[in-house]
């Protein structure tokens, strides 16, 4: 395995065996548009884990203009994933962090069968105590209709969306009065291409997790709350302090 992140393994390694002894493990699945960020957000909360949003640390990356933004920019712009290794190695390095040492939750992570397997040597590594994958379902005419939709306030990533949740003033932020914009993402022709390539890789994952007996079916056609009850259902089940 190349690429960023991995050159520090072994001091990860070392580090984590310090404090790692069998967190809880969340993974949330789920096309573009599900409502994963607004679930995982619930979801730390509600359990006390670290919220994980490989998107949230792409864009970091992009902002800061750092080496991985420079190759992984281009690919998210045309609706294309960004490699296994650029992305393993940064989840790596985030999850070594200390603020994930009572467990997270990976919103957007893994999308390939590559990342699974990358990602199970990590827990390994990790001792996890408890892994659970949850699977959002929804129907793909929804989800472009839902993201084709979605404004994001500039300055601080407020999210809206036109037509459930729009804003007082057309193009400008409730709360900051900044300028809303459409990620070059959400673009219609490239959800399709991001909803085309994410159910490709996707359902080799979803076996792997199957097959394990860690996955666990969600309808995500409904409103949130009711989204969230389903996923606590779940989630309450499988407590490992239980
Ligand atoms: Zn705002």
């Amino acid at each position: 395995m190349s690429g960023l992140g991995f050159h520090n393994r072994r001091s990860v390694q070392k580090r984590l065996g310090t404090f790692w002894n069998g967190a809880r493990l969340v993974i949330l699945l789920g096309p573009p548009g599900a409502g994963k960020g607004t679930q995982a957000k619930r979801i730390a909360g509600q359990y006390g884990l670290q919220h994980l949003s490989t998107g949230d640390m792409l864009r970091d990356n992009i902002r800061r203009d750092t080496e991985l933004a420079r190759k992984a920019k281009p690919l998210i712009n045309r609706g294309e994933l960004v490699p296994d290794d650029i992305v393993l190695g940064m989840v790596q390095e985030r999850i070594a962090q200390s603020d994930c040492e009572n467990g997270f939750i990976l919103d957007g992570f893994p999308r390939t069968l590559q990342q699974a397997q990358g990602l199970e040597g990590i827990c390994r590594l990790y001792k996890s105590k408890s892994i659970t994958v949850l699977n959002m379902l929804v129907k793909p005419e929804l989800l472009i209709q839902r993201l084709a939709n979605r404004r994001i306030c500039k300055r601080s990533g407020h999210i809206y969306n036109l037509v459930d949740h729009p804003p007082i003033r057309p193009g400008i932020c409730d709360d900051d009065g900044s300028e809303l914009i459409q990620r070059p993402d959400d673009a219609e022709a490239v959800i399709r291409e991001r909803i085309r390539t994410y159910e490709q890789h996707i359902c080799p994952v979803i076996d792997y997790y199957s097959v394990r007996g860690l996955l666990y079916e969600v309808n995500a056609i409904t409103d949130p709350d009711t989204v969230m009850a389903n996923i606590m259902k779940v989630l309450d089940a499988e407590d490992p302090a239980k």
